[in-house]
């Protein structure tokens, strides 16, 4: 029997309340499969400040390190924001993915059938969007030298290596052989030197693809196009800071930002973690939507264990609560027969496994 050891942290406001429901789901779908899980916890982000005074703790970092993958809430929170950018939850963020070496973010947005009235957009533009944005996360102008800002004026520097470019671009290619075969990169190539560099490296590693088909897109256009004409993607392939804008675009097409999974994986470690953050505004309320933890626990055991059949039956169960027309507070107007709490909503996909 195969027996994974997942570190687990938790985080700030909702994090506690929705990861919990992903480890009922792992539990139940563990219990089918014949897959053992152990789960470690560890602290990061706002309780780790108040618990150790440091945002990222050395024994976090070690014990995820030391973890075959790591289940990630959210944290934050305005408890925290007066205290100096370097102390504050975001940087311990930062730091983890540098230090984890997560270098690729993989972002679905995908729009459930039931749902696509929650769009802003018209159903006849987003039904069967199936989207996967690909994004850097450990480079470009988030952590680029020079940076810094006095009382006149501000700086920050994108920069990429080649090597960096590269390694994503693979990402990018190997995943869309797996789905519609389309890479579309995003850059500013009409601007930026850095951005030439980025496509000139996305079409040298393109041809070792033939399979699939790469196309190139600004970034103001891609903004424009996923309003426009979204189910024109698969895969699209993006910066660091391009990518975070365009990817959480891309989730709103979904409806609701409690529905989407991110996966994070790279150069020693993956980790799996919801697109929203820790949500104060509604932390110990019972009414988070639990479906974007639960549906990035599906995607770890896809991508990290190979654990496919699992994986499916995860997305099948949270399809078939979506289908059976029950909903968390944020979709409630959204063909609700039954408005569930969080814990409900995990009992419901977990016995639907
Ligand atoms: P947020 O994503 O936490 O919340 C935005 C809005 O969406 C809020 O109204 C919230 O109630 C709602 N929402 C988010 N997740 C939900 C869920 N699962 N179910 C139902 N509703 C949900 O973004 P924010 O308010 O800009 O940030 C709050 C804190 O989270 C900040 O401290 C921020 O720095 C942090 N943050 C953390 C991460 C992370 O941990 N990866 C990501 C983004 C923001």
């Amino acid at each position: 029997m195969a027996n994974y050891n997942i570190s687990i942290i938790k985080g700030d406001g909702i994090g506690p309340e929705i990861v919990d429901e992903a480890i009922k789901v792992l539990n139940v779908v563990g219990k089918k499969f014949d897959i053992g899980f152990s789960y470690n916890e560890f602290l990061m982000g706002g309780c780790a400040i108040d618990a150790t005074g440091n945002p990222l703790p050395q024994e976090t970092v070690d014990g995820v390190l030391a973890s075959d993958a790591c289940l990630f809430g959210a944290i934050g929170g305005a408890k925290w924001d007066s205290l100096p950018r370097e102390l504050r939850p975001e940087s311990g963020l930062l730091r983890f993915r540098k230090e984890m070496g997560v270098f690729a973010n993989l972002r679905p947005a995908m729009v459930y059938d039931e749902l696509v009235d929650a769009s802003s957009l018209k159903p006849s533009v987003i039904q069967g969007v199936d989207i996967m944005v690909v994004r850097e996360l450990i480079g470009g102008i988030y952590f680029g030298e020079p940076k810094g800002k006095d009382e006149f004026k501000g700086w920050n520097t994108m920069v990429y290596t080649v090597p960096e470019i590269e390694r994503i671009a693979h990402v990018a290619f190997k995943l869309a052989l797996k789905r519609g075969k389309k890479v579309c990169s995003i850059d500013k190539a009409n601007v930026l030197d850095v951005s030439q560099l980025w496509r000139d490296t996305v079409i040298r590693i393109g041809a070792q693809y033939p399979d699939v088909e790469l196309t190139h897109m600004y970034v103001d256009n891609a903004a424009m196009q996923l309003i426009a004409n979204p189910r024109q993607f698969d895969v699209m392939l993006t910066g660091n800071i391009f990518g975070d804008i365009l990817s959480d675009e891309a989730s709103m097409l979904s409806g609701s930002i409690g529905l989407l999974p991110s996966a994070s994986t790279g150069l020693k470690t993956a980790v799996y973690e919801p697109i929203h953050g820790s949500a104060p505004d509604i932390a110990g309320m019972g009414i988070a939507n639990p479906i974007a933890t639960i549906s990035s626990a599906s995607m770890m055991l896809r991508y990290s264990f190979g654990e496919d059949k699992a994986a499916d039956a995860i997305d099948n169960a949270i399809k078939k609560a979506m289908k059976d027309g029950f909903r968390t507070k944020d979709l409630a107007a959204f063909g609700a027969i039954e408005v569930v709490n969080t814990s409900k909503m995990g009992d419901i996909i977990a016995s639907n496994i």
